[in-house]
Formats: structure tokens, sequence, C-alpha cells
């Protein structure tokens, strides 16, 4: 059987989804088609109902059709119940007699006693189950399990990309989501680039000119209130072009320039001026002419002209509300986020002269002037088609990355962390001129200084610094900036993207190392009470192989003929590293099943930095092909001191003589077994541990970009035999005192 030829089948059922939004025509499509590949009597998808924790009959070829919608399972109830709980797979030639088996009656599925049924997944999210059911004289071989999983992975991605929930007792069985309230993460689109983050400000005013006018409910006014508004509005004007020409020498200004002259212009005014004798009321009679001037502009053939109708509008608006007392916002947009449903391009001109550090927009196109005229202000600007993002409240704070189109509201610090690491860095920019691209101590000797990445985007600093590799990529950010876990080809196009940045040199995926104080906000919604010692990281991909091996397989897809090395956090034992590269050879037999390009033989390495693992480090070493020392948890976890817990912070000692101590262990495994070894935690970055780390050895460290300029300052006064006399002494003392003395 074709199973390529069926999962090709599927992504263009997806197509159809994207174009129809019908979820029940997309579902009956697709058990239509895995039941010809299977050459199955009986394929049907049940759909898991989160609230009411059932399990309904959706969609079925085979069975009575008339009781489907009767057919709801609690989960752990029968066989399908059954996979959806333990979240796997079951496969019986003889379902009749498995324990779990539960007979419907009049459903008519007794006669198909070959069963095969699959999870639908989105990361560990149930969605619901696919069975696909045939005469007990045809049993499903393990092929068959294969290609029904990767039809269930391409469904789970397509319910969830329409967010539909489905009622079963429902004959249309699609509901629209209620009103959401805002997401703490939105997608939205590149107008402009960089990034900002700050407090917003919401802007709903309208910018319809016949809205505005017909929307003005004021006392009768004359022609002098008219001209005093024009008056006033030149004034403004004014006022932001000459805030603009000190800071610009760009075009940009002249938009200014050219509204101040249509408001000087003889016959603009004078048409309102005339309407306004003739009884009209001056907010209608600006409307009248405008919108006249408009029309004519709008018809132009030349885009030039064209453009005029938005300075047309863009002016009017500006003189309507000073015709109407309504002098604009009321709190200052310096340093804040700008939340805006509708901007014209002179508003862009004033949010930079008052120093906004950034805009939102509620819909429009990314070519429209206002995002150009952002570009060349260099003013970050995402536009996102999320209305709730106008219902935020005052206190919000807003994060957004303009080169991804990423909004976070409110972020925690995990999620900033990264962005004002690079504010520092740019703010160097200076330095970065100073730093040596091979990078060695004063005799000689070469050190290797690779980069830890956070965002994509900071690889480009890492190509800045003259970084040979990137030696941590935690991979986690992509996962909590989501709102659900990434799939597979998502992950594949970061990752790749990663990979393209620094084709050449060596990159090394951190496998998801969530938990602790990278909390996933979709995953869980139990509270822990102890999260460094809780459910995180390795612990949690070996429970959760669905998301691991979703993980993995995107590695090791983007990694193909790249230098790839994979390399997993928080090992504690030998086990756990063989369960681990299990995973991954499972995943590279399904690529090779699937015929998918891949890297094929990565080194696999791991993260020293929990106490056991320096007690293993011999047996750990003889089975991987690298070690990272991770001392921020290293020393987290041998001092017991929580790394994020300012009361404690004073007992949170690197140079504490048993963290000395379990470094120097861990490079004395490596050197035994002949594998490389690096430094990745913050110790790697500090200039008084340098000749330590190189007198022990170490040759190789994995640093921000931020830092590169001191840690290779800092190496080159570094002598390695001066330096292997001083980390023996510094080994030899007991005290942290002993420590702080020779440091
Ligand atoms: C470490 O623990 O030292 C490390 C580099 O990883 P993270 O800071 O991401 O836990
Ligand atoms: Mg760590």
């Amino acid at each position: 059987m074709d199973h390529v030829g069926l999962l090709l089948s599927i992504s263009e059922l997806n197509e159809m989804l994207h174009e129809t939004s019908s979820l029940p025509t997309f579902l009956d499509r697709c058990i239509a088609i895995v039941a010809h590949h299977f050459g199955a009597e009986v394929c049907s998808i049940y759909l898991y109902d989160p609230i009411q924790k059932r399990l309904n009959l959706t969609s079925t070829v085979g069975l009575n059709h008339e009781n489907v919608s009767s057919v709801s399972l609690g989960l752990g109830e029968g066989l399908t119940g059954l996979v959806l709980q333990e979240l796997r797979p079951i496969m019986t030639a003889e379902s009749s007699k498995h324990p779990s088996y539960r007979y419907f009656p009049n459903l008519q599925e007794e006669k198909f006693d070959a069963y095969l049924g699959v999870p639908i997944l989105r990361g560990i999210e149930r969605i619901g189950v696919l069975v696909v059911q045939r005469n007990s004289t045809r049993p499903f071989a393990d092929a068959d399990l294969k290609a029904l999983r990767g039809v269930a992975n391409q469904v789970a991605a397509m319910i969830d990309y329409t967010r539909l929930l489905i009622n079963s007792g429902n004959d249309s069985r699609v509901l629209p989501k209620e009103k959401d309230p805002c997401p703490s993460f939105i997608k939205g689109r590149f107008a402009s680039g960089g990034w900002a983050y700050g407090p917003i400000v919401i802007d709903a005013e309208t910018k319809n000119l016949t809205a505005l006018a017909g929307s003005v409910k004021i006392h009768p006014q004359t022609k002098s209130d008219f001209l005093a508004a024009i008056a006033r509005t030149i004034d403004q004007l004014t006022t932001y072009q000459k805030q603009i020409e000190e800071r610009l020498s760009d075009v940009a200004s002249l938009i200014f320039a050219s509204h101040i002259l249509l408001l000087k212009d003889e016959q603009f005014v004078g048409k309102v001026q005339n309407l306004i004798e003739a009884g009209s009321q001056p907010v209608s009679a600006l409307a009248a002419v405008s919108g006249q001037y408009i029309d004519i502009f709008t018809k132009q053939p030349n885009p030039y002209f064209r453009q005029k109708a938005d300075d047309i509008r863009d002016v009017t608006i500006r003189v309507l509300n000073n015709l109407i007392g309504q002098t604009g916002r009321s709190r200052s947009v310096q340093n804040s986020i700008i939340v805006a449903s509708d901007l014209v391009p002179s508003d862009i001109l004033v949010l930079s002269a008052e120093n906004a550090a950034g805009v939102i927009l509620i819909g429009g196109g990314v070519t429209s002037h206002v995002a150009i005229l952002a570009r060349s202000l260099k003013m970050p600007m995402v536009i996102a088609d999320v209305p709730a993002l106008l219902e935020l409240p005052h206190a919000a704070k807003a994060l957004i990355d303009a080169e991804t189109g990423n909004i976070f509201i409110n972020p925690d610090a995990s999620v900033r962390e990264p962005y004002e690491k690079r504010r520092k860095l740019r703010q160097q920019q200076t330095e970065i001129a100073g730093i040596s691209r091979d990078p060695k101590t004063a005799d000689g000797t070469d050190i290797v200084i690779l980069a830890n990445v956070n965002l994509i985007s900071d690889a480009a600093d890492a190509k800045l610094v003259h970084a040979k590799g990137i030696g941590l990529y935690r991979t986690e950010f992509p996962f909590i900036v989501r709102n659900a876990f990434p799939v597979e080809e998502e992950q594949f196009l970061v990752y790749r993207k990663l990979i393209e940045c620094m084709p050449e040199s060596p990159v090394t995926f951190r496998t998801l190392d969530i938990g602790g104080d990278k909390a996933l906000s979709y995953y869980g919604d139990f509270v822990e009470h102890n999260p460094f010692l809780g459910m995180r990281s390795i612990r949690f991909c070996l429970e959760n192989k669905d998301v691991f091996k979703a993980q993995l397989r995107a590695i090791l897809r983007a990694g193909a003929g790249a230098d790839l090395r994979i390399m997993f956090p928080m090992i504690s034992s030998v086990d756990e590293l063989e369960q681990a590269k299990g995973v991954v050879d499972e995943c590279k037999a399904e690529l090779v099943a699937e015929h998918i390009p891949f890297h094929d033989s990565p080194k696999i390495g791991i993260m020293i930095e929990l106490p056991a693992a320096i007690e293993m480090c011999e047996e750990l070493a003889a089975r991987c092909d690298f070690f990272s020392v991770g001392t921020n948890d290293l020393v987290q976890y041998i001092l017991a001191v929580d790394r994020t817990n300012e009361k404690v912070a004073k007992f949170y000692c690197s140079h504490h003589p048993s963290v000395l101590r379990a470094i120097k262990r861990a490079m004395d495994a490596a050197r035994k077994a002949g594998i490389g070894i690096s430094i990745c935690g913050d110790m790697a970055h500090e200039a008084r541990y340098m000749e330590f780390l190189i007198g022990i050895g170490i040759r190789t460290m994995s640093i921000d970009p931020l830092y590169f300029s001191t840690v290779s300052k800092a190496v080159s006064a570094v002598t390695v035999d001066k330096a292997g006399v001083k980390a023996a002494a510094m080994l030899a003392c007991s005290t942290i005192e002993g420590v702080e003395k020779l440091l």
C-alpha cells in the first residue's frame, strides 16, 4: 500500500479545508480517503469534547450512520476511549477479545474485528481518535500504524488550525468560538523592523471621514470656528514638522509640509467657507469638500495623485478633531506601544515625533503608506487582525517583535530577557570591531567561542561577533511564546532558518528544556510546588513522547547536510540518556520509511547540570559525543539554591569548591573518553573564571553574543601554564573564602 500517497492525499485535503473552512466535509472526505487506502471496511473519527470529557463519534464510513450521533465514550471507555486516555495507538486482530472492548448495539461493527486506533493529538492536547477496522482475516501491520499516525498528525493540525469547536449533538457540528479574550501571544504580520516593549495606549478613533463627521453632535458652529480650527491645525503641524526635521533628513517630514500647503490652499478652504455661508454646518461642509477631493484623486491613474487622497483624508481628520474640540490623546505616548484600529500617515509621524516605542495596527496592509513610513522612521510596527487587542486594559504591556510579527501581551521576564540583551549588544556596537576572529590565550592556545542563541534573530548577532558556531540553541523559546505546542512543520521552518544562518558551523539544538522557570501557559493546569524539581526538561519529553518526537524529527530534518548537534538537558542517568537516544533512533527510522531527507548521524551530547550527572560522568561520556556544562543549573542543584530566588542569591556561588571540583570531574571524564566539552552556563562569560576554566583544560565556551568582547579580551590575558597552577590551587581549597582569595 502506498502510504506516502495517502499522506499526500491528506495534505491536499488540508488545502481544501483552508479554502472552505468546513470541518465536517473535511472529516468526511478524510475518512473516505483513509478507508480506501487501507482497504478498511470501517474508518471513523471521534472528536474529544474537553468540557464534557466525552469522545464523540463525529464522522464514519462503514458503521450504521443512523446511530452515529448516539456514540459517545468516556476516557478509557472501550478500545477507542483507551487510545485517548493512554495517548497510545491500539492495534489488535481480535478487538472483541480485548479486555476493554465495548459493544454498541446497532452500530454493526462486530463484523470488523481487526482494529487499529491512533490518538489525534496537538502536542499533548487531546483532539480525538482515528480508527480503521477490517475483517479479522486481514489484521493491520506496523506500517499501517505508522501511516495512520501520520494522517492523525495532519488532521490534528488542521482541526487546531481552524479553531473550531465540535458539538456532536448539533447537526452542523461546527460552532464558532465565543468572543475570545486577548491571547497572550499573537502572530501578526511584519510591517516594519525592530522591536519594542512598553505600556500600551489604545487609539480606537475612527478615521472614516463620513462616520466621523456624522457621529459629531455639537453646538452649531460658525465660519470663524472653522477658520480657528484651520489655524490651530497649521500650528500643530508646524511643530511636528520641526520635531521630525531635527531627527530626520528624510522625505517623511515633507508629508507635514504638503498638509500645511493644503490648509493654506485658498480654493480648498474657500469651497468649505462657501458651503458654510450657504447654511451648512462647518463639520459637514468640511467633510463634503474633502470627500469631493478624495473622489477626484482616488480615480487618478497616476499613483502619485492617488496618494494625495490619503493626504487629504489625513489632514481633514486633524482639522475635524480640532473643530470638535477632540484635541488628541489624553495619555502621553512616549515609550508606549500604540494599539490603533486605523492610522493615517501623519499619525505615524506624530507618534515618532512624540517618541512612541512601537505600533500595533489592527487590520490594514503591510504595503500601506503607514507601514512604509514606519519603516523609514524605524518605528517597529506589527499588523494583527485581532480586535481583542483594542479591549486590553491600560495597565497592559506589550512586546512587539516587528521582524517576526510576534506580539506578546504582558510578557514575563523569560520572554523579555533575550530582547533586552540584544538592546545591550546593539549599544556595544563600537566594541564589536575589537572582537578577535580567532581568540587565543596570551601564549597562543586557541579557544573556541560559540554563541548561545535564544531567538532566531540572535543568530545574526552571533555572526556579527564572529561566533564559531552555536553551542546552545534554547529551543524552548518558540514553545514558550505560543498558545499551543508548535507542530513539527512549524518547528522545522524555525530550525531551518537557524541552520541557514550558520550553514558551515556547528549548530547545537538543545531539546525542549521547559519547566522550572520556563513554564508553558498551555501545558498542565496543575501547580508544582517545586517546579525546578518537577516535570521539566528531558523528563517532560520522555513522558510526552509525541511532543519529543515532533521536535526531534524537525531537528533531524532541518539539520540535513549541516554540522548538526543534538543536546539533551537535565540528564540524570545513563538510563535517561539511552532512552532519549532511543527516541532519536525511532525518529530516524520513521524518516527513512517516509523517504524524508534528514541528518542521519548528528553528534549527540548532554548538558551536565545535575549532581547525578557528575557522579555518572564517566559512564555518560562513554555513551555520547559531547558534554556541555550548564553551570546555571549545576550551581543551583549542587548548592540547593533556587537560581531565581532573590532572597537566597547570596548563597548562589559559582566558585564554591564543590562546583569547581564537579566541573573538573566532568572535564576529566570527557578528556578520558575523548569527547568534546564546553561550558555554556553563565560562568563561561565571567572574566574572573577564565583562568580556572582554561586551567583545568576547557577550550570551548558558549556564551551570549553580548559577552564576546569581554570574553575574548579575558581569554587573551590568560597564560595556560599559569592558569593550570592557579586552577590546581583553587581545587585544593576547602573554603569559598580560600577560592575568593585566588580569584
Ligand atoms: C545552564 O543551566 O547553565 C544552561 C545553560 O541552561 P539554562 O540556563 O537554559 O537552564
Ligand atoms: Mg539549564
